[in-house]
């Protein structure tokens, strides 16, 4: 019986060639480093890791939106939700994640009005309905969720939704390639590049850190067989030290992206540079709205000067995102630190390594 085209994503057969080829191949040790949530949660999900020889060790990058979000920017809508003036609006993912003193969630517990969407114009769509109030959405993500918030942003402008408004801590993914391969210690043979992302930026996005530090670099999907395929060919190049900057996700990903999209994103944001949780600040890493749209940036809109912000005490999220440790090598792992009560953002994100990690590695 032939396969689908789907079906040849998912296949067992074909993923044990290519385990086997990748141990054929593989003769010294490597350490790749997945940047995209998805392929966080895929590469657990399908038990990749434990397929692999030992010489590959697998590292979960700064891929997950919520996990790289800095502490004081989870103040800032921590500081948000107090306001009764605002209805805050937010995805789930953030919710429970802690900020210096109190999460989204313990707000909403007291009485903050702090509402779950699944989009960011049902942000839009209860700011319409509530005109006498203030309506923030929490806008964090990479390049793929950064157009439709530029979409939502250009709708509220042309319908006069004045009351609506977003705190931006989006950002982009090269620039913190380029941020992990200056920082001391981070060694680092292979990119997976991110699939979802690619489909905006394009691989062309990527090329000026891959002809700076030549590290094997492959875009690829989500299916074992994608991920599989990626790493192979990072094996290979490794091998015969032979770095290529690769597209593997022809069905998915042009090289030069969505220009459509990034034209959008281009309209309403501009570079800055952001705070990235672990990492630091990375120069033009962040999306900030541009001088035409300020009056929809809650950061201009209301006062917030954030006091000294802190970190969960003993949380390991920031080295953890830049392959510097594993999860289980953090001493709250499972212990204080658990899905039900987490302590850091790796913990609260499905698409964190720490959930993945406790999800999986049982
Ligand atoms: S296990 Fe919890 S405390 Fe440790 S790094 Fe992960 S999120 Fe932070």
């Amino acid at each position: 019986m032939s396969l689908t085209y789907n079906q040849e994503f998912k296949d067992p057969k074909i993923s044990k060639a290519l385990v086997a080829r990748i141990r054929e191949k593989s003769t010294r040790p490597l350490r790749l480093m997945e940047v995209c949530g998805t392929h966080t949660m895929a590469i657990f999900r399908y038990g990749i890791r434990s397929v692999l020889p030992d010489t590959i060790t697998l590292l979960s990058g700064p891929g997950c939106p919520v996990c790289v979000t800095a502490q004081k920017d989870i103040d800032a809508y921590v500081m948000l939700a107090r306001r009764s003036d605002v209805i805050l609006t937010t995805f789930g993912d953030l919710m429970k994640v802690p900020g210096s003193g109190a999460s989204l969630a313990a707000e909403k517990a007291k009485g903050a009005d702090v509402r779950m969407v699944y989009s960011i114009f049902d942000a839009l769509a209860i700011a319409k309905e509530n005109p006498n109030r203030e309506v923030v959405f929490c806008a964090v993500g990479f390049e793929t969720t950064t157009p439709t918030i530029a979409g939502a942003v250009l709708t509220a402008k042309a319908q006069g939704v004045d009351n609506f408004s977003i705190y931006s801590a989006n950002k982009l993914t090269p620039p913190a390639l380029a941020a992990l391969m200056e920082t001391d210690g981070v060694e680092i043979d292979g990119f997976i590049l991110p699939g979802h992302v690619s489909v905006i930026t394009g691989l062309d996005a990527f090329a000026p850190t891959f002809e700076k530090y030549r590290i094997p670099s492959v875009v690829t999907g989500f299916e074992p067989v994608d991920i599989l395929k990626a790493v192979l060919k990072l094996v290979e190049q490794n091998e015969s030290n032979a770095p290529r900057l690769v597209n593997a996700y022809t069905r998915a990903v042009a090289d030069a992206g969505n220009p459509k999209a990034r034209v959008i994103m281009g309209q309403v944001f501009e570079k800055a540079d952001a705070l990235w949780r672990g990492i630091g600040t990375i120069p033009n890493s962040g999306m900030v709205l541009r001088e035409s749209f300020y009056k929809f940036d809650a950061a201009r809109k209301f006062d917030l000067s954030i006091p000294d912000t802190r970190e969960p005490t003993g949380c390991d999220c920031g080295r953890i995102l830049m392959g510097l440790k594993r999860p289980d090598q953090c001493r709250l792992y499972k212990k204080a630190c658990t899905p039900m009560h987490p302590v850091g953002p790796c913990m609260v994100s499905s698409e964190g390594a720490c959930a993945a990690f406790y999800k999986y590695s049982r």
